[in-house]
């Protein structure tokens, strides 16, 4: 079920019209759809049923407390990699033992605040890591439940900047020397090993490096077992791909990932833990922008928008497209036109996409950016003092501003100036 549709001839969030939120917030925002984020979330429920699982939405791809809200209330627990996200997913109500703490860099304040907040599990990265952690943990008393995260040196056929799983990457050790670390963290008093985590990239279009990873994930399981570890969980991340071009991908759906983990892990009676961010979000929000102006180049027009790299960089960043819509429909029979589209940044980079077939635009015309819903918000910056955009959640027919767009004046008295200038 889509729910960004045209209604009499105007794209549409759920039953609200993009036209009218434009009119009331301006432009440029982003926009949520409650329906699809709850759906998303179902349908991994769905396709993980049968198997003892939890789904922790990796809030990195949107962590709006208003989609926080929305996971938490349906029962979804968080993958978080700092404190601020930690601190986020406790503000939205999230239990501590819902809340699985990732990431190559945790500090001991971060491990310190999360064993006093609780915890479900550390996603342990390294050695170092691992000590620090006992230490932490042992200092509070306590004890930090872990998991250690295998590099499984699979090629998840993505980006290079969001491929994570090969052994050239800085995440997790090396699965040849899993055995080896596991012993060491059964040596030490303030951890308890929990189970087993992988995650081998984001964006992933095939099944193949998955099935390739949790296979080895299996196996290890097995010998750990072997062992003398009570592996009872297996975290197996996130990073399933959606479509950001309709017209030319089809990524697996979550129903036959489900499957390749049926396949590979199903048969070991652990609970399945999954991290699931972009698939939640990206199609659940788009960006709407107000062309600026059409300006004519050589051999091709340019559309000048209101947005910009700032408030979304995946396309300067990773060279990713967004389908790109006029938010009035076109009548019947109008044919495209290429633009290149682009924002008004001093950087060729501020560029979203280059001789794109769109209904022809004027100065003024809507146009929204499909698939922004995760990435888009929680990367923007202020680069040359554009106040970061507001972000608007629609639900059914009411919308609600979820983060207001600051004034000049909230954006520069964030800065300081020193007692000895004054
Ligand atoms: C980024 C990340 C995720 C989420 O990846 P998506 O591609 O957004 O699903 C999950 N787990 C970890 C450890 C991550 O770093």
């Amino acid at each position: 079920m889509e729910h960004f549709i045209y209604r009499d001839g105007i794209l549409h969030a759920e039953d609200v019209s993009l036209v009218e939120i434009a009119a009331k917030v301006g432009t440029p925002f982003y926009v949520y759809s409650t329906a699809t984020l709850q759906r998303h979330y179902q349908v991994f429920d769905e396709a993980l049923s049968g198997m003892e699982h939890f789904i922790c939405y990796a809030m990195k791809a949107n962590s709006n407390m208003a989609v926080l809200r929305i996971m938490a209330e349906m029962g979804a627990g968080m993958d978080v990699v700092s404190g601020g996200e930690y601190a986020r997913a406790i503000a939205a109500g999230v239990p501590g033992e819902h809340i699985v703490f990732s990431g190559v860099g945790k500090t001991r304040e971060e491990m310190a605040a999360a064993l006093r907040g609780g915890i479900r599990q550390f996603n342990i990265e390294s050695e170092p890591e691992m000590h620090v952690l006992n230490e932490v943990a042992l200092s509070l008393g306590t004890v930090a439940p872990i998991t250690v995260r295998v590099n499984p040196d699979v090629d998840a056929k993505t980006h290079a900047k969001i491929a994570t799983g090969k052994s050239e990457n800085k995440f997790g050790i090396p699965i040849a020397k899993a055995r080896a670390v596991y012993a060491e963290a059964a040596n030490l008093k303030g951890l308890e090993v929990v189970g087993i985590d992988v995650h081998i990239g984001s964006q992933l279009t095939d099944l193949t490096p998955y099935e390739n990873a949790f296979n080895k994930v299996a196996e290890l399981t097995e010998l750990l077992r072997e062992d003398g570890h009570n592996i009872r969980r297996l975290d197996l991340g996130g990073g399933l791909g959606i479509p950001y071009e309709r017209s030319n991908e089809a990524p697996p759906l979550p129903i036959e990932y489900g499957e390749v983990i049926r396949r590979t892990v199903g048969h070991l009676s652990c609970e399945i833990e999954i991290e699931p961010g972009r698939l939640i979000a990206g199609n659940a929000g788009l960006l709407v922008a107000t062309v600026v102006y059409r300006k004519e180049g050589e051999g091709r027009d340019f559309l000048i928008v209101d947005a910009a790299m700032n408030d979304l960089i995946r396309p300067a960043m990773y060279d990713a497209h967004h389908d790109i819509v006029a938010v009035v429909e076109p009548e019947v029979g109008v044919e495209p036109v290429p633009y290149d589209i682009v924002g008004p940044v001093c950087e060729t980079g501020d560029t979203f996409a280059k001789e794109r077939n769109i209904p022809p635009m004027e100065a003024g015309d809507l146009m929204a950016f499909r698939s922004a819903g995760a990435y888009g918000a929680v990367m923007a910056s202020e680069y040359n003092s554009r106040p970061l955009i507001p972000e608007v959640l629609v639900k059914d027919d009411q919308f609600a501003v979820v983060r207001a767009r600051p004034t000049y004046e909230e954006m520069i008295n964030r800065d300081t100036i020193p007692y000895w200038m004054t």
